[in-house]
């Protein structure tokens, strides 16, 4: 085995993936591919065929790779069955995997019962006391099995569990330990012949021979069965990290199916991937929440052991703020195709953005300011005192060819003339060129709005 990592993102493909998942997306990109030379699996948990949906799956796609997230290979559990079915006989036949038949609500009746007797919610295991004329009995009603993985958590006697601590230490939280006999025995197949994502996983996890297994915090109690499921599989136990959970300022969680944050939606506002990437990173670890450049430099920023276990709340207004920061350093060259598309002429693209950047929050705020600049400015109200002070001012637009100085060698010309200075003399010329009270630097702006159009904006 060779000793680079392998990693999987394994998002159930029923709603577009939001902040939240892309947090464990990144962590398993950063550890595996900006640290490592290693493989990255995205792995669509679609099991459930009932909520899955193609579409879905191809949006995940999309929507990592707009943050730069480029699959090694992509894999379906649907087109896998062959193996869980492999491995479900190999529970079988070792005694480890059991059938039952109790409905739901025959479990919920059990269950109360035992807690109103001050006893355990833990199944009793009451199914393997079943014979075969039992079996045969729910078969002849009509009723199929769901079946159970038998926990390791007893010496001889199956119904005397006693503690059995199950330990990893965590890439995140350090040492973990999940105690097998707190809990139920879990279901791997469904009644309907399904399986569970519990067993799916670790078929795959196994075959496909993941190393690091790094997640949410909300699967700690999953792990501790898995691995029971790794052991009795008979495939190596890979690494665990689980990461604490994001939640927005009000605490609310966050959840595929309502479609809050997701990537998609942040998107489509016009947010920066590196913006939603460095707040989904870097909330609720050791470092500042800044935007950082690029994956590789926001990998840097990421020590694992250092995340806080708690849950972690985010502002949704940060992502505004930082994605503001990045558009205002972005290069001509990363927005020059969305420019050319709002009609900002081709020869003009460098110096047209590096005049505006600074006044975008989001790239598409330049379609405004390209319209300032090449087409109709709004017209504004003037007194009548700054109608005869812009006369004279237009009357003295120097000739061209026009650059950065031109803006200094006017002012100063009419400076001169008029006796105004400062605001009075600056804030008409604004209004006059752009219709606008405030905006980009005029020294850069008039070069482009050129003499042409400055003149016919003569009020
Ligand atoms: N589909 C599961 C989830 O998104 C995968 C959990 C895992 O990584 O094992 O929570």
């Amino acid at each position: 085995m060779s000793n680079h990592p392998s990693v999987r993102f394994a998002p159930s493909p029923t709603g577009y993936i939001h902040i939240g998942n892309l947090r464990t997306a990144l962590f398993n990109w950063i550890f595996a591919k900006e640290r490592a030379e290693g493989t990255f699996i995205l792995r669509y948990d679609d099991t459930d065929r009932e909520r899955s949906r193609d579409e879905y799956a191809q949006a995940i796609r999309e929507d990592l790779e707009w943050l730069g997230i480029r699959p090694d290979i992509v894999v379906r559990q649907s087109d896998r069955l062959a193996l869980y079915d492999a491995a479900t006989e190999r529970l079988k036949a070792a005694g480890l995997l059991y059938p039952c038949y109790e409905t739901q609500e025959e479990l919920e009746r059990r269950r109360s019962r035992m807690i109103a007797r001050g006893g355990s919610r833990v199944y009793g295991r009451e199914a393997l006391k079943l014979t075969d004329v039992d079996r045969e009995r729910f078969e002849a009603e009509g009723r199929r099995p769901h079946w159970r993985f038998l926990l390791p958590n007893f010496e001889n006697d199956s119904f005397a569990p006693r503690r059995t601590d199950v330990a990893w230490t965590d890439l995140v939280l350090g040492e973990e330990t999940v105690d097998l006999s707190s809990l139920s025995d879990p279901v791997l197949v469904r009644e309907d012949g399904t399986y569970v994502y519990t067993l799916a996983s670790v078929v795959d996890d196994g075959e496909m021979g993941i190393t690091h297994i790094i997640r949410g915090g909300d699967h700690i109690t999953n792990t501790g069965v898995q691995i029971a499921l790794f052991r009795a599989l008979g495939y190596a136990v890979p690494a665990f990290g689980h990461h604490n959970i994001l939640t927005t300022v009000d605490g609310e969680g966050l959840s595929k199916r309502s479609g809050a944050l997701s990537l998609r939606s942040l998107r489509d506002d016009g947010i920066q991937p590196m913006a939603v990437a460095s707040l989904s990173v870097l909330t609720g670890t050791a470092s500042a929440i800044e935007a950082m450049p690029d994956l590789a430099s926001l990998g840097e920023k990421l020590a694992l052991d250092s995340v806080s276990a708690s849950a972690s709340k985010f502002d949704p207004a940060e992502l505004e703020r930082l994605s503001a920061e990045i558009v205002h350093g972005l290069a001509p060259d990363a927005v020059r195709e969305e420019l050319i598309g709002f009609g900002v002429p081709e020869a003009e693209i460098e110096a047209f953005w590096l005049a505006v950047r600074a006044n975008c929050t989001r790239v598409r705020d330049a379609e405004g300011w390209r319209r300032v600049v090449f087409g109709e400015r709004d017209a504004a109200e003037f007194s009548e005192e700054d109608r005869g002070f812009l006369a004279t001012a237009f009357d003295l637009l120097p000739p061209e060819p026009w650059d950065a100085g031109t803006w200094k060698v006017w002012t100063d010309r009419v400076k001169a003339a008029t006796g105004r200075k400062g605001k009075t003399l600056f804030m008409p010329l604004r209004l006059a060129l752009t219709g606008l009270d405030q905006g980009p630097e005029l020294a850069q702006l008039l070069p482009l709005i050129g003499r042409a159009r400055a003149s016919v904006r003569r009020p």
